[in-house]
């Protein structure tokens, strides 16, 4: 089974609590692995480093959010899912505020109770094209990341959606090969396609060949190589040969 840890917060603009989802324990069981590092599987969680406040779109960097209170998911469950149990209201909302009063010290009684009738909305992941607007990054790694997942994102829209954000496309094709690291073996093959899906192809082939690299990037590396020496500038789904 699956399991959540979540967390309640405070949003440094509006004070209003929200949660944030995170998984206990995650796994790339079923994965399917794109050419430009992006891996989508059913139990795997990328991560949230960015989130967007759900009550007022604040962006803030999750590693600088405090939690007030980290609780499992049938914790959470217990508190905010109400119906699923067969206490009577009232019965349950006396549980509910000492428990949820333990938890969270320093939260006024206001808060609980607010928290208690309506539960507490979830930080959302922001849309990272719109993020990369507003540049919330204060250094060289958080603009890598704004950046990747803008890319991600972009790669996955129709090729009519992509002409309307052309430049942003453009300029993330600019810069983000200046940020990725070539010596990490994941980053070296993501900046050979960066320059082969905006068809730059010799830059493409001639970085994959300047040096090798390990284990499970092998297939990676070789199949992207390819895609370049063929002239073929779309995203890909990399073959399964397990
Ligand atoms: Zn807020």
């Amino acid at each position: 089974m699956t399991s959540y840890y979540i967390s309640l917060s405070r949003c440094n603009e509006c004070g209003r609590i929200f949660s944030n989802w995170g998984f206990g324990s995650g796994n790339t069981l079923g994965a399917e692995r794109y050419t430009d590092g992006r891996v989508e599987a059913p139990m795997f969680d990328p991560g949230q480093s960015l989130l967007s406040c759900p009550y007022c779109g604040l962006l803030m960097w999750t590693r600088d959010t405090r939690a007030l209170c980290t609780m499992r998911d049938v914790d959470y469950m217990w508190l905010f899912e109400r119906d699923l149990f067969g206490l009577k209201e009232d019965e349950k909302r006396a549980v509910d505020k000492s428990v949820l009063s333990s938890q969270l010290k320093g939260v006024s009684d206001d808060d609980i109770d607010s928290l208690l009738r309506d539960k507490p909305k979830t930080a959302g992941t922001p849309d990272m094209i719109a993020a990369m607007q507003e540049k919330p990054w204060r250094n060289r790694e958080e603009e890598k990341y704004v950046l990747v997942n803008a890319w991600w994102k972009l790669n996955r829209l129709s090729s009519e959606e992509r002409t309307a954000f052309s430049s942003v496309s453009a300029a993330i094709c600019e810069r983000l090969p200046f940020l990725l690291d070539e010596s990490r073996d994941a980053e070296l093959i993501m900046k050979a396609e960066c320059f082969r899906l905006s068809g730059r192809m010799e830059q493409a082939v001639s970085l994959l060949s300047s040096r090798s690299v390990a284990g499970e990037y092998v297939e990676w590396a070789s199949f992207v190589k390819k895609l370049a020496e063929r002239g073929d500038s779309e995203i890909r789904k990399i073959p399964d040969n397990s």
